[in-house]
C-alpha cells in the first residue's frame, strides 16, 4: 500500500484504497464461486426506523451488489417480538442458500437481543459477534471475526506496520470494537494495554502506545498529549458535531461536522501515521463484511476452502 505524506512525515492511512484492494480480492473469490457453485447469500436483517441504521444497511446491500454476493433485506416493524424475530432467524438459518445473517443493532427496545445473537448459526454470523465465534477469537481459533477490529489488522498489515514486539493500547472495551481489537492486536503478538472510562491518568497510558487505537465515541478526545510522537493512531470513532463544537475543534480551518475520537488537527502534527475520518477504519469494516461472507460461503460449499 503506498503512503499519502500529510504535513510533515505523518502516514495517512487510507482506508478506502485498502477497502477496494481487500473487495478486488474478494472479486475474484466470489467470481469462482458463482462459477464452480454458487454466489454467496447474505441476508440483513433491519428492524424497525433508525435513519443511522438504514444508512448502514443500504451500504452493506450495494457492497453486495458490487461483488456479485446476492443479497436479501428484512425489514419487521419496530413492534417485532423477540419471538417473531427469533423464528425469522431460525427460518434464515436453515437456508441452504444464506451464507451470513446479519441483525442490525440497535433493536428495538422491547426485543431481547443476547436472545437473537445467539440463535444466528455460528457459521453464518458474519458479524463475529455469537458467544461461540468471541470463544475462537479468544482461544485464536478459526471463524468470523469482528469486522471493525479485522479490518484495522488487515489496514496495519499492508501498511507493512509492524505489531509483534509493539506496544498496543486501546481506549474502548466493547464487546463488537475494544475486547475483539486488543485480542486481535495480542494474537499478533502486540503488549496490549486496555483503557476505558474507569481508566487513570489515560493520557499517560496512551503516551506509551506505539499503536494506538481509539474506540471511545467522545469527538476529539485524543488530543496531542495522548500520542507518542511517532506512534500509529488508528480511529474508530465517528462522532457529529454541532457548529459551535466543530468551530471550537477546527479554529480557523473550515468547520466539518464527522469526526473521530482523535483530535484531527492536532493528531496528523504529532503522529507517524494515522487513520482520517472519514475515509480511515469506517470502509474497511463493509470490506470485512464481505469477507466473512465470501469466506462463509466457500466453507459451505467446499468450493475453494
Ligand atoms: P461503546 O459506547 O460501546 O464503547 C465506548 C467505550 O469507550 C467504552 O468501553 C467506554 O468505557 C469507553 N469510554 C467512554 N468514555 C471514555 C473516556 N472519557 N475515557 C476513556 N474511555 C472512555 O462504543 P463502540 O465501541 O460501539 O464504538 C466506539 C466508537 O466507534 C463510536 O464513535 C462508534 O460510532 C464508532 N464505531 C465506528 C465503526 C466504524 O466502522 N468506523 C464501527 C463501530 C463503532 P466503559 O466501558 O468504561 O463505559
Amino acid at each position: 500500500m503506498s503512503a499519502e505524506r500529510a504535513g510533515h512525515t505523518s502516514v495517512v492511512l487510507d482506508g478506502k484504497a485498502v477497502r477496494d484492494q481487500i473487495l478486488g480480492e474478494l472479486r475474484v473469490r466470489v467470481e469462482r464461486l458463482q462459477k464452480i457453485r454458487r454466489p454467496p447469500g447474505l441476508a440483513v436483517v433491519l428492524a424497525g426506523r433508525n435513519p443511522a441504521s438504514e444508512i448502514y444497511v443500504r451500504n452493506k446491500v450495494k457492497a453486495c451488489e458490487q461483488l456479485g454476493i446476492y443479497s436479501e433485506k428484512h425489514t419487521p416493524p419496530d413492534t417485532i417480538s423477540t419471538e417473531e424475530l427469533l423464528a425469522m432467524v431460525e427460518r434464515l438459518d436453515a437456508r441452504e442458500e444464506i451464507d451470513g445473517i446479519l441483525v442490525q443493532m440497535p433493536l428495538p427496545s422491547q426485543v431481547e437481543a443476547r436472545r437473537i445473537l445467539t440463535a444466528i448459526r455460528p457459521d453464518k454470523d458474519v458479524d463475529g459477534f455469537h458467544p461461540v465465534n468471541v470463544g475462537n477469537l479468544v482461544a485464536n481459533l478459526p471463524g468470523p471475526r469482528a469486522c471493525t477490529p479485522s479490518g484495522i489488522i488487515e489496514l496495519l498489515k499492508r501498511y507493512r506496520i509492524p505489531i509483534a514486539g509493539r506496544h498496543a493500547v486501546v481506549v474502548g472495551r466493547s464487546d463488537i470494537v475494544g475486547k475483539p481489537m486488543a485480542l486481535l492486536l495480542l494474537h499478533e503478538n502486540a503488549t496490549v494495554t486496555i483503557c476505558h472510562s474507569r481508566t487513570r491518568e489515560l493520557a499517560a497510558e496512551c503516551r506509551r502506545a506505539d499503536i494506538l487505537v481509539a474506540a471511545i465515541g467522545k469527538p476529539a478526545l485524543i488530543t496531542r498529549d495522548f500520542v507518542k510522537p511517532g506512534a500509529v493512531v488508528i480511529d474508530v470513532g465517528m462522532n457529529r458535531l454541532d457548529d459551535a463544537q466543530a468551530a471550537a475543534i477546527f479554529g480557523t480551518t473550515p468547520a466539518r461536522t464527522l469526526i473521530g475520537d482523535a483530535h484531527p488537527v492536532q493528531i496528523p502534527e504529532i503522529a507517524g501515521a494515522y487513520t482520517p475520518v472519514p475515509g480511515g477504519v469506517g470502509p474497511l469494516t463493509i470490506a470485512m463484511l464481505m469477507a466473512n461472507t465470501v469466506r462463509a460461503a466457500e466453507l459451505h460449499t467446499g468450493c475453494c476452502a
